[in-house]
């Protein structure tokens, strides 16, 4: 047994869009982001490994709204300490009142920008989900590594 195909490290893998079962190769037909409409086209299958990509049942979107709402409330983290939450602000950074409204705007508009990432991210978990490293037959290219052998 020879271990000299190193393994790389999922998430890293995952926040890339690699592979799940190889962890080389692109799962998305566009490398880019663009166009818009090929954002969340996937390969049949991955060209190193052979792992089957595509799926009826990549339920992405529960996942995709999932993330949308996290990025949404993360955002929090930093508005709130710099620029308060109230109906009623002291005159501050952004002239005064409604800073809470400042944020519900701020907040969509940074989840709009960043959702063709989380449309692929959540694609990529859910491939995560269901595939594991070394799930293709062959990424062990060992002879008697075959699956009818038992
Ligand atoms: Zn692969």
């Amino acid at each position: 047994m020879s271990s000299e195909n190193k393994k790389p490290f999922a998430l890293t893998a995952m926040f890339t869009m690699k592979c799940p079962s190889c962890r080389k190769s692109n799962v998305f037909v566009n490398k880019s982001m663009f166009p818009l409409e090929k954002l969340v086209v996937l390969k049949d299958e991955c060209e190193v490994c052979g792992e089957r990509l595509k799926s009826e049942k990549n339920n992405g979107g529960g996942i995709n709204y999932a993330l949308t709402m996290i990025l949404f409330f993360l955002n929090l983290l930093w508005y709130w300490p710099v620029f308060g939450l109230s109906y009623k602000d002291e005159p501050g950074v952004l002239g005064g009142a409604n800073s809470i409204f400042y944020y519900l705007v701020i907040s969509t508009a940074i989840v709009l920008l960043a959702q063709p990432y989380l449309m692929r991210l959540s694609r990529m978990m859910y491939l995560y989900l269901y595939i594991g490293f070394g799930h293709s037959k062959r990424v062990d290219t060992t002879p008697n590594s075959s699956s009818d052998t038992i």
